[in-house]
């Protein structure tokens, strides 16, 4: 089983977190959250990883250790993951982006990048 540690921010916070996904039957799952500082998480090179298809939570998923939220979304703009608690409208935690709800966790692509 592969498993990786992509990056979220939670936009009420203005913090980032770590979102363990692990890769089952080419779907990915998310299971675990954590609190992450900036500097550990390119440390431990977790903005470089990349993980491509869809994305759920496990049914043991603990959601944004800020907001409890386990929903998110992608942000048009930068392609980066932020928390979601069914807004029609969002804000992208990284770059600021306010806008319609574009995508969800359907069909994602996770791009690794600064932040
Ligand atoms: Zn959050
Ligand atoms: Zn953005």
């Amino acid at each position: 089983m592969k498993a990786e540690v992509i990056l979220m921010k939670c936009p009420e916070a203005n913090r980032i977190y770590g979102v363990r996904v692990e890769e089952w039957q080419g779907d990915w799952f998310r299971t675990w959250a954590f609190p992450v500082d900036p500097k550990r998480a390119s440390h431990e090179g977790f903005d470089r990883n990349e993980i491509k298809g869809n994305l759920y939570p496990a049914n043991e998923y603990n959601g944004c250790p800020y907001c409890k939220s386990v929903r998110f979304v992608q942000c048009s703009r930068c392609g980066k993951l932020s928390c979601w608690n069914n807004e029609e409208r969002i804000t992208c935690g990284w770059c600021g982006l306010t806008g319609d709800v574009t995508s969800t966790e359907d069909e994602i692509e996770v791009k690794s990048g600064d932040y």
